[in-house]
């Protein structure tokens, strides 16, 4: 089986415990406005353009059909709208400037390749990591690494949404030693403003999870201006309180680099700010950790 992945990181550490390999599976059904991985939103292989590796050499022109590139006195210009991701420019730029963001790799290969750093999962007790976009958008291409990854006897994580069917949280389950669930607004409409989708059901898969005894990490973006306020404080710790599965609560600090990337696959930003001080980070853990028992980390 083939699913499109954007990305495979090795030696992570901060996504499940140990030495991890993370495997981004592109397509998600959210579409936050801090997104710091914006080349998981697309479910397909897509451009990306870095214009300050540009030489205007024309060269993108004679091979894109709906005439997406143009180059004018010396200038190039790319109309994202115009491109069908045929890739014929990726493979003719000479400076990588246009260049492929997306690719359809068997599960077989992504294991192969999960597989080089074994000695360094037994060592530190990591293992593979599902991360995306959203893993759980390609439920079956999801469901058979997981499969394959236990088979070989290596840990497994999922970074999920939640925004998926119960029925996909159940095909997954037995196969996830972890779950990394992210948990982004506190109350239905604020979801939906940062999000464009609803909570309900990704609370309900939350405590289908509990149901299933599944060991559950919160993970909470915290984003400046946006839900950096004690509601949600209050909001995060309730819930990691609420669910006796939840043993950690991890604080993401907002990041910008999200929207440098959102500019080369031709998407505008829809929020802005500096990237948060790590002082910053450690004070919104001591607030949460105020609300509950359970363990608060930055990562
Ligand atoms: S990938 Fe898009 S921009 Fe590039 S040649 Fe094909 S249609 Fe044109
Ligand atoms: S082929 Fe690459 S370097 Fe040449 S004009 Fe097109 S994008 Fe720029």
């Amino acid at each position: 089986m083939k699913g499109c992945i954007f990305n495979i990181q090795r030696f992570s550490i901060h996504d499940g415990p140990g030495i991890r390999t993370n495997v981004f599976l592109k397509g998600c059904p959210l579409n936050c406005i801090w997104c710091h991985n914006p080349e998981g939103l697309s479910p397909a292989p897509q451009i990306k353009y870095s214009p300050e590796k540009c030489i205007g050499c024309g060269e993108c022109t004679k091979v894109c059909e709906p005439k997406g590139h143009k180059v004018e006195n010396g200038m190039h210009t790319l109309e994202f709208s115009r491109c069908i991701a045929c890739m014929k420019c990726t493979e003719n730029c000479p400076s990588g400037a246009v260049e492929r963001d997306g690719e359809e790799k068997s599960v077989e290969d992504i294991i192969a390749t999960v597989l080089r750093d074994s000695s360094f999962y037994e060592k530190s007790g990591g293992g593979m990591t599902l991360s995306g976009g959203e893993p759980l958008y390609q439920p079956e291409f999801a469901l058979e690494l997981l499969k394959a990854a236990k088979a070989k006897g290596i840990h497994t994580a999922l970074e999920s949404c939640g925004m998926t069917s119960a029925e996909n949280i159940k095909k997954v389950a037995p196969y996830v030693d972890l779950f990394l669930y992210d948990y982004k607004a506190t109350g239905e409409e604020e979801h939906k403003r940062l999000t464009g989708a609803s909570q309900r059901q990704i609370l309900e898969n939350l405590c289908l999870l509990e149901e299933l005894n599944a060991i559950v990490i919160l993970r909470c973006p915290i984003i400046p201006d946006v839900n950096d306020n004690d509601t949600h404080y209050r909001g995060i710790a309730e819930l990691a309180n609420k669910h006796k599965n939840i043993n950690e609560i991890n604080i993401m600090p907002y990041h910008s680099l999200g929207n440098s990337k959102r500019r080369k696959l031709g998407l505008d930003p829809l929020y802005e700010a500096e990237t948060m001080k790590v002082s910053r980070a450690k004070e919104i853990k001591e607030a949460i950790g105020k609300y509950t028992g359970k363990e608060v980390k930055v990562i």
